[in-house]
């Protein structure tokens, strides 16, 4: 199995991020940082970024890195498929072939047989899904090896085992069913693949949900604990009464067994740092200045903001949303760079898209695909060297390969 990007022991997962008071004559969508590409060597996080990348690379500008892109994509033609997640910045997306969320992105890859190399610009977890979903004959390649998710980082392999060694042995193994969601290591799918369960995404976790449910009386919902409560509460699980977080650092999830027993849906205590940053106060805010604004948000967002939101969904149902919609102004909860070019593409048809968060930033992780690591990795191809490149191992693929027909079958 692969390792995760960030390593490290396992850890004890922070309660929700509690977003700072803020002024009430701040812009819409402004944001702390500028997101625009500034050479390598300029990057104030880069410390913690892969260190492997030459020299050379450094103190290139974004216009000589886009020329060395190009390049490298006239050279390689159909052999080179380069795939990018919604909240890739710009310079890093428009040399993408195919933009998506993960699981478009995967299933893309699994389409392209006559790709030799893919590159995913996206996050570790999406980079195994397309390597278990492509040919042993296709290397997918990762552009920063530092790439992870941080929610993906919070159900380590080690922990979840023990959880359901601890879980299983108060309720029936074969009634309890786990759901692992997209954003997880291969290790974990290939889990959920070998105890009957399977992958979802934000997408499909209600007909997963569902499927899970006739075939068992819980579910063992990881890493997101607020997909899994909101789209539990959609298909009319009390959030209350029939739901508990399980927090990995305690024994038994910190739960009595009595608690355990009456759940039905058991949520693994993990959340995106991104979206937990999104806040109810904010779309009260956003609803004063914009009268008649649509809100729209991601379910990785807490309970109390899906509910205030006017409608919830993937990334994919997020831009349907504003693009299919009629003109008007829509207040989104999700990351920036989606929004950003989400409001250019549809400003022309009188409509304006901003981001909830007047302060939020770029996914961390996902920011740690810079162009000059593009740039890096493709040229090594024409040097005919492949670097980081993802490898699942052949008994964690297969198990994954599971989880995620089964997800396919039912969706
Ligand atoms: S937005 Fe959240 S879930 Fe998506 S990659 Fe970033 S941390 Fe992970």
């Amino acid at each position: 199995m692969t390792t995760s990007p960030l390593g490290g022991p396992a850890k004890v997962v922070a309660s929700d991020y509690v977003a700072p008071r803020l002024p009430e004559d701040l812009p819409d969508a402004y944001c702390e940082g500028d997101i625009a590409t500034v050479p390598l060597v300029e990057e104030p996080h880069r410390a913690s970024w892969q260190p492997e990348i030459p020299e050379r690379y450094l103190s290139m500008s974004a216009d000589e890195l886009a020329d060395r892109i190009r390049g490298v994509r006239a050279a390689l033609g159909e052999r080179l498929l380069i795939l990018g997640h919604h909240y890739q910045r710009d310079d890093v997306i428009r040399f993408t072939d195919v933009r998506g969320d993960s699981f478009k992105l995967a299933r893309e890859a699994a389409a392209r047989p006559q790709a030799d190399y893919i590159l995913f610009c996206g996050v570790h977890f999406m980079a195994e899904s397309a390597d278990i979903l492509t040919g042993p004959d296709q290397a997918v390649m990762l552009p920063n090896l530092a790439a992870g998710c941080s929610m993906a980082d919070m159900a380590q392999p080690q922990d979840v085992y023990a959880s359901w060694d601890e879980l299983t042995s108060v309720v029936e193994a074969e009634r309890t069913i786990p759901i692992t969601y997209m954003n997880s290591a291969a290790s974990l799918k290939a889990f959920v693949g070998r105890n009957g369960g399977a992958v979802c995404t934000s997408s499909n976790a209600p007909a997963v949900l569902r499927w899970a449910f006739e075939r068992g009386d819980r579910v063992l919902f990881f890493p997101d604990q607020h997909l899994g409560r909101n789209t539990g509460k959609r298909l009319g699980v009390d959030p209350v009464g029939e739901m508990a977080v399980w927090n990995p650092a305690l024994p038994m999830g910190g739960l009595e067994p009595g608690r355990i027993t009456d759940s039905r849906i058991l949520l693994w205590q993990g959340h995106c740092s991104v979206h937990v940053r999104f806040k109810v106060e904010q779309i009260e805010r956003a609803r004063a200045k914009h009268p008649g604004c649509r809100v729209v948000v991601h379910p990785e967002c807490t309970e109390a903001v899906v509910d205030a939101a006017d409608a919830d969904g993937s990334t994919e149902f997020i831009i349907r949303y504003v693009k299919d919609g009629p003109p008007g102004v829509y207040a989104v909860g999700t990351e920036i760079n989606l929004v950003h070019r989400l409001n250019a593409e549809v400003e022309a048809e009188g409509k304006t898209a901003f981001c909830l968060d007047p302060v939020v930033c770029p996914c961390a992780t996902m920011y740690r695909i810079h162009p000059a690591y593009q740039a890096w990795v493709l040229e090594e191809l024409i040097a005919g060297r492949i670097v980081n490149q993802i490898r699942v191992d052949d008994e964690t693929r297969s198990w994954a390969q599971v989880a995620l027909r089964r997800m396919l079958e039912i969706t």
